[in-house]
């Protein structure tokens, strides 16, 4: 994909800071990091969602993201790691090329998600979601 700004940091037309690199997978430091030391692991195949990414290509890519994370804890300290994926601009995806964030945490990092529960108004509410979703599901 020509216009595609991880494309080209494959291609190493855009510089980065590479942590690890094979024939389907790179391993990059994030130019804007939630944590110092946030990376991001993508395949070198062009896909825009996880949705539409085959399965022995994620297989690759989540191997890439544990070592990583394992390198994180063992090399930086981390005392945790969080492992961030968006799909469509809805979810907060910038960049349309599949890419995992791997985020070292700390005790004293400063980082705090934004994480607030919507409870359902009463169980039968989440099992109807849940029924439309089982009737969904895909082999
Ligand atoms: P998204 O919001 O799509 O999940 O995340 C895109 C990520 O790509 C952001 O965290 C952003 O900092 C990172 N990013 C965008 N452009 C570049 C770039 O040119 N180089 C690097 N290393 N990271 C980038
Ligand atoms: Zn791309």
């Amino acid at each position: 994909m020509t216009d595609c700004i991880f494309c080209k940091i494959i291609a190493g037309t855009i510089p980065s800071t590479k942590l690890y690199e094979d024939d389907d997978v790179l391993a990059f430091m994030d130019i804007g990091p939630l944590v110092h030391g946030h990376a991001l692991v993508i395949p070198k195949a062009h896909y825009n969602l996880l949705m539409d990414t085959p399965d022995d290509v994620l297989a690759k890519v989540i191997a890439v993201v544990r070592r990583i994370a394992r390198a994180q804890q063992a090399g930086l300290g981390a005392d945790g790691v969080n492992i961030h994926q968006a799909n469509g601009s809805t979810a907060g995806q910038v960049v349309g090329h599949l890419h995992v964030h791997v985020v070292p945490r700390f005790a004293d990092d400063g980082h705090h998600w934004n994480w607030t529960p919507r409870p359902y108004a009463d169980a039968s509410e989440a099992a109807a979601l849940a029924e439309r979703i089982r009737a969904a599901l895909l082999p």
